[in-house]
C-alpha cells in the first residue's frame, strides 16, 4: 500500500485538493502500473498516455491558477469500455468490423467526463458489442482475471474489471444490457452500477439492445460509484430516452444505514446450480443486514424463469437492427472481395463480425421475421411486462431486493466460450433487472474458500440509485472484502 495506484477516486481527488500530489502524477502512476501488470491482465485495447497526460497538465494547471475544480474528481484518471464514441479516437467496441473506425464525435458521457476536468486514460477490452459474460468474444483476445489469471474477468465490460481490480485505474465506465457491468464487478471484487433504463444518454454509445442498454460505473468503492454516477447522469437532448428528471445527490444519502429499511429476497433467485458458497455468503450478508437494524422479507418474483428466455429474444432482436448499418459503407471494415454491392453487404460482415455475434444476428432476425413475430418477439414483450409487474409488485413490499449477482463465482478460460446456452446462463440473476429497467448494484460480500470474489446484488426502484448505493454502502462499511486487493507482481 502507500502507491499512489491504490487509492481510489476519491482519496485521489483529496489528495489533489490537498496540493500532496499532481493530476499528472496520478496519470503516471496509472501508466506505469499498466505497463507492469498490462501485459498478464490484458484489460486494455488501446492506452492513451498523451491524451490523459495532456488533460492531466490542463487540470494542473487550473489548479495552479485558483480555478475552482470542474467537478469533485477533476484530475483523477479513469478508463472506458470501448463502447464510447470520443471524438479522434478509434473506437472498436471489441468488433473487426469497426477496427480503424475513428469516432467523429464524443459520446454525452465522455464529454461529461472532460468537462469534469476527468483525464481518459485508455479503452478497455469487452466481448463484442458488449454480447457476452466472459470478454472471450473480444475479437482482439480474452482478459484475464487479477484474482486468478486462468479465468475470466466476466463480461461484457471485463476490460474495465480486470483494469479497475488489478489498480490500473480506480474508475471505469461500462455498459450494463443483461449484467455487463454488475457481473464483471462481482467476479472481481468491485463495485458495479447499472442505474435505471433513461438515468444516463446513450447518445454516443454503441447500441447493443437500446431498451435494455445503460451506462455505469465500476469502482473499488461505492462512494466512488456515486461520484461517477453523479458526473454522467442526467438528461439530454440528444438522446430522448434520456429522462428529463432532477438528478439527486447520489452520495448524500450514503452514510444514513439500513435501519428500518425492507429488505425482500427473492426466493427465485437462489437457484438450482448456483455455488454454495456464493448462497453461503450471500445468506451471511442477508444475516449481517438483519443485524445492522434492516427487516428482511421473503418475496416472490413468479415470472423470474421466463425472463431469460424473453431477454434472448429482446435482446438479439434489437441487436440485428442495431448492427444492421455495419455494411462496409459508412463505417469501419469493407471488404475487399467484393464486386457488386450485395456482395459488399455480405462479405463485410462475413469477415467483420465473430460467431456470437453473427449468432444474435440471426436468432435475432428470426425472430423479427413474418410468421414468427407474433410467436416469438411479441410472446417475449408479453414476458417483459410480467417481469416488471413482478418488481412492482414486490416493491409495494420492501425497499429494495438483495441476492447474489452472478450464480458462480469466475470461471476458466475457455470453460463455457465454447457453449453457448452456459454462458447465457450466467445472466439469470442480472437480466430481469435490465428487463425492468431498474437500477442494480453489486458490491463485494466475500471470497470462496479458493480466494474467488462474491457479489451481492441489490435492486432497487425506479431512480432509486441513491436508495440502493445507501444499502450497498452499509454492507461495505461493516466489512472489509473491498480493501483486499489481487496479488500482481
Ligand atoms: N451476457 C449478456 C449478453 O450477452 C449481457 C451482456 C451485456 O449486459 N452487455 O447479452
Amino acid at each position: 500500500m502507500g502507491e499512489l495506484s491504490d487509492l481510489t477516486l476519491l482519496e485521489s481527488a483529496k489528495r489533489l485538493a490537498a496540493g500532496e500530489v499532481s493530476s499528472e502524477e496520478l496519470v503516471q502512476a496509472c501508466l506505469d502500473r499498466i505497463a507492469t501488470v498490462d501485459p498478464k491482465v490484458r484489460a486494455f485495447l488501446r492506452v492513451d498516455a498523451e491524451g490523459a497526460l495532456a488533460a492531466a497538465k490542463a487540470s494542473h494547471q487550473r489548479r495552479r491558477s485558483g480555478i475552482p475544480p470542474l467537478s469533485p474528481l477533476d484530475g483523477v484518471p479513469i478508463a472506458l469500455k470501448d463502447i464510447f464514441c470520443e471524438v479522434g479516437k478509434e473506437t472498436t467496441a471489441g468488433s473487426k468490423i469497426l477496427e480503424g473506425f475513428i469516432a467523429p464525435y464524443d459520446a454525452t458521457v465522455v464529454a461529461r467526463l472532460k468537462a469534469a476536468g476527468v483525464p481518459l486514460i485508455g479503452r478497455l477490452n469487452l466481448d463484442e458489442f458488449a454480447m457476452g459474460s466472459s470478454t472471450e468474444h473480444s475479437a482482439f483476445f480474452p482478459t484475464r482475471n487479477p484474482w486468478d489469471l486462468t479465468r475470466s474477468p466476466g463480461g461484457s465490460s471485463g476490460g474495465s474489471s480486470a483494469a479497475v481490480a488489478a489498480r490500473m485505474v480506480a474508475g471505469a465506465l461500462g455498459t450494463d444490457t443483461g449484467g455487463s457491468i454488475r457481473q464483471p464487478a462481482a467476479l472481481c471484487n468491485l463495485v458495479g452500477l447499472k442505474p435505471t433504463w433513461g438515468r444516463v444518454s446513450r447518445y454516443g454509445v454503441i447500441a447493443y439492445a437500446s431498451s435494455l442498454d445503460q451506462v455505469g460505473p465500476l469502482s473499488r468503492t461505492v462512494a466512488d460509484a456515486a461520484a461517477l454516477l453523479q458526473i454522467i447522469a442526467g438528461h439530454d437532448p440528444r438522446d430522448s430516452t434520456s429522462a428529463n428528471l432532477e438528478v439527486p445527490s447520489f452520495s448524500a444519502s450514503l452514510e444514513d444505514g439500513v435501519k428500518g429499511l425492507r429488505l425482500g429476497v427473492p426466493k427465485e433467485y437462489f437457484v438450482d446450480g448456483m455455488d454454495p458458497e456464493v448462497r453461503a455468503a450471500v445468506e451471511a450478508a442477508i444475516d449481517a443486514y438483519r443485524g445492522m437494524g434492516a427487516e428482511i422479507v421473503d418475496v416472490s418474483l413468479p415470472h423470474t424463469r421466463y425472463a431469460l428466455a424473453a431477454y434472448y429474444l429482446i435482446a438479439p432482436a434489437e441487436a440485428s437492427s442495431n448492427l444492421a448499418r455495419y455494411d462496409g459503407v459508412r463505417f469501419g471494415l469493407r471488404s475487399e472481395r467484393a464486386h457488386t454491392l450485395g456482395d459488399l453487404y455480405a462479405h463485410t460482415r462475413a469477415e467483420g463480425f465473430g460467431a456470437e455475434v453473427k449468432r444474435r444476428i440471426m436468432l435475432g432476425t428470426w425472430a423479427l421475421s413474418a410468421g414468427y413475430y407474433d410467436a416469438y418477439y411479441l410472446k417475449a414483450q408479453k414476458v417483459r411486462t410480467l417481469v416488471r409487474r413482478d418488481f412492482e409488485e414486490a416493491f409495494r413490499q420492501v425497499d429494495a431486493l438483495i441476492s447474489p449477482t452472478s450464480p458462480v463465482p469466475a470461471f476458466e478460460l475457455g470453460a463455457k466460450a465454447e457453449d453457448p446456452l452456459a454462458m447465457y446462463l450466467l445472466d439469470v440473476l442480472t437480466l430481469p433487472c435490465n428487463l425492468a429497467g431498474l437500477p442494480g448494484v453489486s458490491v463485494p460480500c466475500g471470497f470462496t474458500r479458493g480466494g474467488l470474489p462474491i457479489g451481492l446484488q441489490i435492486l432497487g426502484r425506479p431512480w432509486d440509485e441513491a436508495g440502493i448505493l445507501r444499502i450497498a454502502r452499509a454492507f461495505e462499511r461493516e466489512h472489509d472484502f473491498s480493501q483486499r486487493a489481487p496479488v500482481l507482481t
